[in-house]
């Protein structure tokens, strides 16, 4: 790849990432996409797809699926579940949730885990809130 490109393609990586980062919505590649179109405005959502790709392999940003059944993501990858609301499909960070040890859990199946992935699901505040005005 001639080296233009290559720094072309890092800094539109760069803008996704970003993106990503200073949000805690947990976007979708459309939602990034649009995003990224005001800083970027000749990128494809293509191009933002495989962005989305790399960041992934190579474990920079989370994926997590939503009751919509699209990725989300997440470029906080500091310890944390995930509680989506079944009515308006928001993704919310629940930090502080005891993880489970993973040595037991070789012990008990005899897989490698290498990483844990927990979703609880719901109704949020604010649709509990919506609900019990009418
Ligand atoms: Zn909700
Ligand atoms: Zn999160």
């Amino acid at each position: 790849m001639p080296e233009r490109n290559r720094t072309r393609e890092t800094r539109q990586r760069r803008v996704v990432y970003d993106t990503i980062k200073k949000t805690h919505s947990h976007p979708t590649a459309d939602w990034i996409f649009e995003q990224v179109r005001a800083a970027v405005p000749k990128i494809s959502l293509g191009t933002v797809y495989r962005n989305l790709s790399v960041l992934k392999d190579e474990g920079i940003v989370r994926e997590i699926y939503g009751f919509d059944r699209r990725a989300h993501y997440d470029a906080d990858l500091s310890p944390h579940a995930h509680f989506i609301c079944s009515d308006c499909g928001q993704i919310w960070d629940v930090f502080g949730v005891p993880e489970i040890d993973w040595r037991t859990l070789k012990e008990l199946v005899g897989c490698e885990v290498n990483d844990q992935r927990l979703d609880f699901q719901g109704r949020c505040a604010a649709c509990r809130v919506a609900e019990n005005k009418n």
